[in-house]
């Protein structure tokens, strides 16, 4: 456990030898001044209330790439943790075209896009993303979170509403808070609820937003219904696409293509770190919606653009999820393999269809417990607790990889069954 958990440890951290001075002089040492020691006692005493709970973080350290295939602290293991849906994040092509895009254009992009940061390269890969999809126009940002803060925010303000899916990603939650627009949280999934929500809205804008896959679930949202009600009360769609983009529909196109939705009033999020495996995100929308977003979005305007170089990678990955078909195909049936395989466990194993399954333990500290004992045996799946999902459903999150092989589910599966034993 880290130091800075134990009061004994504050003391130590601020004994220093400007206290020493300071009680040679005769004054009081800093840190038992109140407004010094207070502080540093709130921290210490939420991060040791966290650790009594069993749900402190802690991270491990890689020592090798990104890979099913990978060393942590040291030891080599098997892992099923990671969003590299397609295992590009270690693909030679990716890293090459990576390579070649910083030799070609350097490191950084020295600005933000508004200011004289936008390069061929980040224009190429709009373009590309946005004929992808099959949208009008996409535009790049350095992270999904930021993405998603600059949708909810650049559409939806005071007076407004924001209807979103209990189970959405953090960074949704935190872009409708940012906008100042109600949030009302419909039941996961639940259709009906979100009409009576929407029945109930105030007058102004709506915007509903939804994870495609969720997250933490693996399950997919009904966008078609979803899509309904919004054309029935005239709201603006919010599809995050970040575990879709890459794996779901014709050519890896996403959830959208998944379901044939095709609608103006959709506006698309999906990002670049998951299946892509790269970095990055990407809106696609109307021509009006981007423009309005290049200049009202403030995660766009006031940041400095992402280096083009990661666009040269990204232009290679898209190559690599169109024609990778050969590789959906294989994680699809590593995921039929595995929910057959999981099949009677004492934990029971969530409704989902994508490379996300989680297992349901329920408590954290018997998540954790199992989450350990795979580790013994050199398999390294993470455990999932509040408040990243709700109380009493802590679950090993075990993501698939179309670069895990046959062999590594069925460790994963023999080792899960040893252990119910
Ligand atoms: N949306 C969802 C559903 C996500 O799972 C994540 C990442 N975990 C994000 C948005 C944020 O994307 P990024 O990691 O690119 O910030």
């Amino acid at each position: 456990m880290p130091c800075w958990t134990s009061s004994a440890c504050i003391r130590s951290l601020t004994t220093t030898d400007r206290e020493a001075q300071d009680a040679q002089a005769g004054r009081l040492p800093a840190f038992a001044q109140p407004w010094r020691e207070l502080p540093f006692t709130r921290l210490s005493k939420q991060l040791e209330s966290r650790a009594a709970q069993g749900l402190l973080r802690r991270r491990r350290t890689l020592d090798s790439p990104q890979s099913p295939h990978c060393v942590v602290d040291g030891q080599p293991c098997i892992a099923f943790c990671s969003n590299d849906y397609l295992g590009l994040a270690n693909d030679a092509r990716v890293a090459a075209a990576l390579r070649q895009g910083a030799e070609r254009w350097g490191a950084g992009a020295g600005a933000a896009h508004l200011v004289s940061g936008h390069l061929t390269p980040h224009q190429q890969l709009e373009d590309a993303l946005a004929a992808f999809v099959g949208s009008p126009d996409a535009l790049l940002f350095s992270t999904g979170y930021m993405a998603n803060l600059a949708v909810v925010q650049a559409l939806v303000g005071k007076g407004d509403t924001v209807l979103a899916d209990k189970l959405n990603h953090a960074s949704l939650n935190d872009a409708a808070l940012l906008s100042r627009a109600e949030l009302k949280r419909y039941r996961h999934n639940d259709v009906a609820h979100l009409a009576q929500l929407l029945e109930q809205a105030r007058p102004g804008s709506k915007l509903v937003v939804t994870d495609a896959v969720f997250s933490m679930d693996g399950d997919i949202a009904p966008l078609p219904e979803i899509l309904a009600l919004c054309e029935r009360h005239d709201a603006w769609l919010l599809v995050d696409d970040a575990h879709g983009f890459g794996v779901l529909g014709a050519r890896g196109r996403g959830t959208l293509a998944h379901f044939g939705i095709d609608s103006p009033r959709v506006i698309l999020m999906g990002t670049l770190g998951k299946a892509a495996g790269v970095s990055g995100a990407f809106v696609a929308a109307e021509q009006v919606v981007i423009d309005t977003l290049v200049n009202h979005a403030r995660t766009y305007v006031y940041t400095t653009a992402a280096p083009p170089a990661l666009s040269v990678a990204l232009l290679e990955s898209l190559r690599l999820i169109e024609q990778g078909d050969a590789l959906r195909t294989h994680l699809y049936a590593l995921v039929e393999r595995l929910r057959s395989g999981l099949a009677g466990l004492p934990w029971r194993l969530m409704p989902s269809q994508t490379a996300i399954q989680p297992l349901l333990v329920g408590d954290s500290a018997q998540a954790v417990a199992l989450s350990e004992a795979l580790r013994a045996r050199g398999i390294w799946v993470a455990a999932i607790r509040p408040p990243t999902v709700p109380e009493g459903t802590a679950r090993l999150r075990i993501t698939l990889s179309a670069a895990h092989t046959e062999a590594d589910v069925e460790q994963l599966i023999e080792a899960l069954h040893a252990l119910a034993r």
